[in-house]
């Protein structure tokens, strides 16, 4: 439409709308024939402990590559798929799959945990901690070796009573709960201890950004998460520089492209070994 942008900002504007629906429409609608059309498929992204170098964990990170759209990433297509039902789905495919995938692996045994991201939408479906535990026991996936990452925005909905108990019942198994993209929202510092939580991931965007304002984020998110007892994880951590900033503020864990980038299997070329012993 860039040749009718002559004719005013308000007609570019409605026809950029326009586009955008029509995307998410088509998004939508590809998005219900990825699973059986074996579209989905997943990565894993290393998270490594910063006292000793060690993968703690692999987190699991959906990926899409539509034969109608091509690569559509899950920042685009995760947020359509949370308003329909289509997430509940997709959610318990991610689940199964990672847990099937991750017994496979040869290393498996020795420790890292699996972390998959889990939208409040699939946490407020009734009996989603049992639908988890049915699906541990189908896989044979051990419970204290998942953990449950959901977004800050659990503080945000009304049926606060629900989820605290979905999230005790997920913690009576075994799985630990991780609050995803921290410091992105407002409520949830002082509700940090509502629930039973056991990490805080730093959100990128103060990683990558680390001027003087993000970096009091970071070492408040760290005060009051280590107060509460819970560990940190740093997100988005792009050089050694970085690195070096958080492990003197005192993050436990970090994950991000330094280190290693999501992959399709287990990561074999991690480089922390200059990762500092401990600090
Ligand atoms: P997230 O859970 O916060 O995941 C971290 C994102 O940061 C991932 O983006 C990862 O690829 C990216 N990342 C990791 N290290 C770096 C780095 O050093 N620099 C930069 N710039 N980025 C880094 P991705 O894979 O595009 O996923 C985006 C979001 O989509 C995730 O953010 C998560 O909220 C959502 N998502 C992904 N998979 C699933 C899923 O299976 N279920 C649900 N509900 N959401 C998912
Ligand atoms: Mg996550
Ligand atoms: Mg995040
Ligand atoms: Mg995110």
């Amino acid at each position: 439409e860039v040749k009718r942008s002559g004719r005013g900002s308000v007609y570019r504007y409605d026809s950029t709308l326009l586009v955008e629906q029509e995307r998410r429409l088509a998004i939508n609608q590809a998005l219900r024939q990825a699973m059986s059309a074996n579209e989905l498929f997943l990565e894993y992204q290393p998270i490594i402990r910063a006292a000793n170098g060690d993968i703690s964990a692999y987190e699991v990170l959906l990926r899409w590559e539509s034969a109608d759209l091509g690569r559509v990433g899950p920042d685009e297509f995760i947020p359509i798929a949370e308003e329909s039902a289509l997430i509940v789905d997709i959610g318990e495919w991610v689940l199964r799959e990672a847990c099937k995938t991750v017994m496979g692996w040869s290393g498996f045994g020795g420790g890292p945990k699996v972390a998959v991201n889990v939208s409040v939408r699939q946490i407020v479906v009734p009996r989603f901690a049992r639908m988890v535990e049915n699906l541990l026991r189908e896989t044979g996936f051990p419970a204290g070796r998942l953990i449950i990452e959901v977004t800050e925005s659990i503080f945000e909905i009304r049926r606060t009573q629900l989820v605290s108990e979905v999230l005790a019942d997920l913690h009576d198994l075994g799985v630990e709960i991780h609050i995803d993209d921290f410091g992105t929202g407002y409520s949830s510092l002082s509700r940090l201890h509502e629930i039973r939580v056991d990490a805080v991931k730093i959100d990128k965007s103060f990683v990558l950004n680390m001027d003087v304002n993000a970096r009091a984020v970071i070492e408040g998110a760290i005060l009051i998460a280590h107060r509460f007892g819970l560990v940190v994880i740093a997100e988005g951590v792009e050089t050694s520089q970085q690195r070096d900033e958080l492990a003197a503020m005192g993050v436990d864990a970090y994950q991000g492209y330094f280190f290693a980038r999501p992959a399709e299997g287990v990561c074999q070329d991690l480089h922390w070994q200059d990762t500092p012993r401990s600090f």
